[in-house]
């Protein structure tokens, strides 16, 4: 099917960041991930710290 073929091109083209909007080959971009990364540990280190109170409960 040539819909495939042109799915196929439109995934290896290159696309935006949907973060920042910056031209991307990911649809984040590898700052942005990086910061995504980073608010993850931060949330992260949020959430087992206030998890602790929260873990005995299950
Ligand atoms: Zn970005």
């Amino acid at each position: 099917m040539s819909e495939t073929t042109e799915k196929d091109l439109g995934n290896k083209k290159e696309t935006h960041c949907t973060v920042c909007g910056q031209p991307s080959f990911d649809t984040i971009c590898d700052t942005c991930k990086a910061k995504i990364q980073g608010e993850a540990l931060d949330s992260k280190h949020q959430v087992e710290k206030e998890g602790k109170t929260d873990t005995g409960r299950r």
